[in-house]
């Protein structure tokens, strides 16, 4: 491992400023994802900045009836909130979806958001990948991809967004606040993560050296009525092979709003805006569902070992919204 300097900072400002100025730097949070990537050889930093101790680890209601997510308030601490199980819980269910409860106490919101890829390529150094070293081509393309992407991926990379969080988020319509090296920013988490095109290691649209500092999830009253359905190789503590985040707004069997979004399918969270029109307006029932998945999967470009994820989605998206609609729709 590289040797580093560790550097705790008073505040936010001081975190972002030793950031930027070092090229080799990196945040230090839970440590649950870039600990192991130290000890990988695939991120050197020289620099840890920890954030541990600045004041981001309250969750606080909004005026607006929206709930605001400190950047390091712990994934076990977010999924048990009783806010949170009460208005989102989607949000509960995706994150005790995800990793193991010892992980969950250390690891936190953002960087549950800003996760590296589980793709094997990416975590050995002795494979060619883009992501980790650009120019170097894809040993996943034509390798082993059954895990990797469907959707919106590129010569240049087939890796998918690993987080079961951000898949939530992004259904939610969340907003991530950032400090940047010049001030405050605001970006739609739907709009966070990139996709990969021929520069596959830029991952999000935010500026180098900024530091999250919360997540704002807006009202949304019939996110009371959601849920997340993750599919993996094991019962616990595996990333997704497919998952969907799912909330449903009916009056009597018709579908008055409805928000769907999928994980393990591309670069970035996936919502399935394609889905969600085509179920829009409609008496649901599980073969209008099953049309509506069919419905955004049109795009799906499935690679050498990973078809069986465009059934899968179909059918995760419509078990999620059948439990969601009850037994009167089914
Ligand atoms: Fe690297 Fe992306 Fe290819 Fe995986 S899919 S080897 S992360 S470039």
């Amino acid at each position: 491992m590289r040797p580093f300097r560790y550097h705790r900072p008073a505040d936010v400002a001081e975190a972002v400023a030793l950031i930027d100025a070092a090229p080799d730097g990196a945040y230090l949070a839970g440590g649950t994802n870039l600990v192991d990537l130290m000890k990988l050889g695939v991120q050197r930093p020289d620099l840890l900045v920890d954030v541990n101790r600045l004041a981001l680890d309250t969750v606080d209601p909004l005026p607006d009836g929206g709930l605001r997510i400190g950047a390091t308030v712990r994934n076990s601490d977010l999924a048990a909130h009783p806010l949170v199980r009460q208005h989102q819980p989607m949000l509960s269910r995706a994150l005790l979806a995800g990793a193991s409860g010892q992980l969950r106490n250390m690891a936190t919101t953002a960087g549950n958001l800003l996760q590296r890829t589980r793709c094997v390529y990416f975590q050995d150094t002795g494979r060619a990948c883009n992501k980790r070293e650009p120019g170097t081509g894809c040993a996943a393309l034509h390798g082993q991809n059954r895990d990797l992407a469907i959707l919106d991926w590129s010569e240049a990379c087939v890796a998918t967004h690993p987080s079961d969080l951000a898949v939530a988020m992004v259904a939610l319509d969340a907003v991530v606040e950032a400090y940047e090296p010049d001030g405050p920013h605001e970006v739609p988490v739907t709009e966070l993560h990139r996709s990969p095109g021929d520069h596959p290691e830029r991952e999000t649209t935010l500026a180098r050296g900024a530091l999250i500092t919360g997540v704002r999830v807006p009202p949304l009253p019939f996110a009371t009525r959601s849920t997340y359905v993750k599919v993996r190789d094991r019962a616990s503590f595996a990333f997704a092979v497919g998952s969907v985040a799912a909330a449903l707004d009916l009056e009597g069997d018709i579908v008055r709003d409805v928000r769907l979004a999928y994980g393990a399918v591309a670069h970035r969270p996936w919502r399935a805006y394609r889905a969600e029109e085509a179920l829009r307006g409609r008496p649901f029932t599980a073969e209008l569902a099953a049309r509506a998945a069919d419905a955004e999967l049109a795009a799906a470009r499935p690679l050498h070992h990973n078809a069986f994820k465009v059934p899968l989605i179909r059918n995760i998206t419509v078990r999620a919204l059948t439990d969601l609609a009850g037994p009167v729709n089914r």
